[in-house]
């Protein structure tokens, strides 16, 4: 039995996934003539509370369609040091919008109002590059599965209104955040011109990721989206694992946050580990001491087929998913119980 901890983009559909993937009804997308496309467009887009929804193929393309929609070349963003849209999508902001970046060093991936508001360039000063988009991440990756208040987004919110900022949510993990803080996603909807949304993470689809925002703006993302390649025809299949996730999933992400925080509860416990981050989500980071080298232990809970990984600077990461189940988790909890060095 492998146990892959790795990250939560590593499940395979269920047969009753496949199942519904394979009786969907398809037509070509790229004549928006697909109706399980359009039906999953439209079930994320009510969800929030949002005009309308675009499939996309990653959460990568869709948030940079994003960044393009809201940013013309040459102007900047604003997100915090750990953004994904920064660090993990190949320099896109850069190669697809002529975009830089303005980093914020937030905590766990989270940047304030406050931060925001002092990052933003005089438009008068015509020497620096014109301010004109926030990018939020939540929950956030590299900051270890971390979630924001509601309050603190409306805050930023209004940063935005007041100097007319566009304000982008990159939501991969939205899902995990709405049930660890019981939050309400058209309280989202509201807020956002654009909201990016993975289901190939601990939604466990194979593939896809939804934009949503104002029927204007998914007209010209539909337009961008061509551009970036990613027009794609009888994807309805796909776009029925997304539905079939969304209806049946989401419930059981709130075990992924258990399991996290049981781990966690051991790993405290063990004199080889220094510090773990605190557990909000399905996320958990962990610093070992500094005597441990972090690939010695990688290796050994390896030996125990048990698979983590290094974030570099002592730091490893575990991320549970809907894979993971409950035997392969107590097995987990009795072999770090052991681990002794
Ligand atoms: C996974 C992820 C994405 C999208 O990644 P893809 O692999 O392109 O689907 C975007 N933002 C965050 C925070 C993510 O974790």
């Amino acid at each position: 039995m492998e146990i892959n901890l790795v990250s939560d983009t590593i499940t395979k559909p269920s047969i009753e996934m496949l199942h519904y993937m394979f009786n969907a009804q398809v037509g070509d997308d790229v004549y928006k003539q697909d109706p399980t496309v359009i039906a999953l467009e439209n079930k994320v887009a009510a969800l929030f509370g949002m005009e309308a929804g675009l499939f996309f193929a990653s959460g990568t393309m869709a948030n940079q369609a994003a960044i393009k929609l809201h940013t013309q070349p040459g102007e900047q963003l604003i997100a915090d040091k750990y953004a994904h849209v920064f660090n993990y999508e190949g320099g896109g902001v850069s190669f697809n919008s002529g975009v830089s970046c303005c980093l914020l060093d937030g905590n766990r991936g989270m940047i304030t109002a406050e931060q925001v508001e002092s990052a933003i360039n005089d438009p008068e000063f015509y020497h620096s590059p014109l301010t004109s988009l926030v990018c939020i991440e939540n929950t956030t990756n590299k900051g270890g599965g971390a979630c924001y208040e509601i309050e603190e987004l409306i805050k930023i919110k209004r940063v935005c209104e007041k100097h007319g900022l566009k304000y982008h949510l990159d939501g991969a993990r939205i899902w995990n955040a709405l049930i660890a803080k019981k939050q309400n996603p058209k309280d989202f909807g509201r807020l956002f011109d654009t909201i990016s949304v993975c289901l190939s993470k601990g939604l466990g689809a194979p593939v896809g990721s939804v934009l949503l925002g104002t029927k204007a703006d998914m007209k010209k993302a539909l337009r961008i989206r061509k551009i970036l390649g990613g027009g794609m025809r009888q994807i309805g299949y796909l776009a029925a694992a997304g539905i079939y996730a969304l209806d049946h999933n989401i419930q059981h992400l709130a075990n992924d946050h258990k399991k996290a925080q049981e781990i966690g509860a051991v790993l405290r416990t063990k004199n080889w580990v220094a510090n773990v981050e605190p557990i909000e989500t399905n996320i958990l980071i962990f610093t070992v001491q500094k005597q441990y080298d972090e690939r010695w232990i990688i290796e050994k809970l390896q030996q125990k087929n048990i698979f983590i990984s290094a974030m570099g600077q002592g730091k490893l990461r575990i991320v549970t998913h809907l894979d993971y189940r409950t035997v392969m988790h107590t097995y987990v909890l009795e072999t770090l119980q052991k681990l002794d060095f």
